[in-house]
């Protein structure tokens, strides 16, 4: 992935869409999370390809005006959007970077689960569903606090 985006010939923007960020996990952007998928600029009109999360997701309409609205205040105006749904999303693609911000904005990652706040691998699901159905509610035994995971896909 970052291989493509340093070949691009448009990095320019891939810093601007830096500025859109998940409407449920501000500390990530649409590139962190792997949403982004490619830029490119032909004939004056900013071509972007994103892989939603997951089909029907709430997020990506918002998504989707946020990559308008930061390419056109940029003065990009012409702004086409793809929805690339081959290869499926997976929260694979959240690197361990990502996943510390999301540790640090109180979300456990997907896969193993540990507590956010303490570190313990005790945790009970309360809910298949926490904040957004993209999560899961979940309660750690060693501190009591509840807090959200992201599903994994
Ligand atoms: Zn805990």
């Amino acid at each position: 992935m970052n291989q493509r985006r340093s070949a691009s010939r448009c990095a320019e923007l891939f810093d601007i869409l830096d500025e859109v960020k998940d409407p449920e996990i501000p500390v990530l952007s649409i590139w962190d999370l792997g949403i982004l998928q490619d830029v490119d600029l032909e004939n004056e009109t900013v071509r972007v390809v994103i892989t939603p999360t997951y089909s029907g997701c709430p997020a990506m309409q918002q998504i989707t005006q946020d990559i308008e609205a930061a390419l056109r205040e940029a003065g990009f105006t012409s702004v086409e959007i793809k929805q690339q749904l081959i290869p499926a999303w997976t929260t694979d693609w959240l690197d361990a970077d990502a996943r510390k911000r999301l540790r640090e904005f109180g979300i456990a990652g997907p896969g193993k689960t540990a507590c956010p706040q303490c570190g313990s691998t005790d945790v009970t699901q309360i809910s298949e569903f926490g904040s957004t159905s993209c999560k899961s509610l979940m309660r750690c035994n060693a501190c009591q606090e509840p807090f959200d995971q992201f599903k994994r896909f």
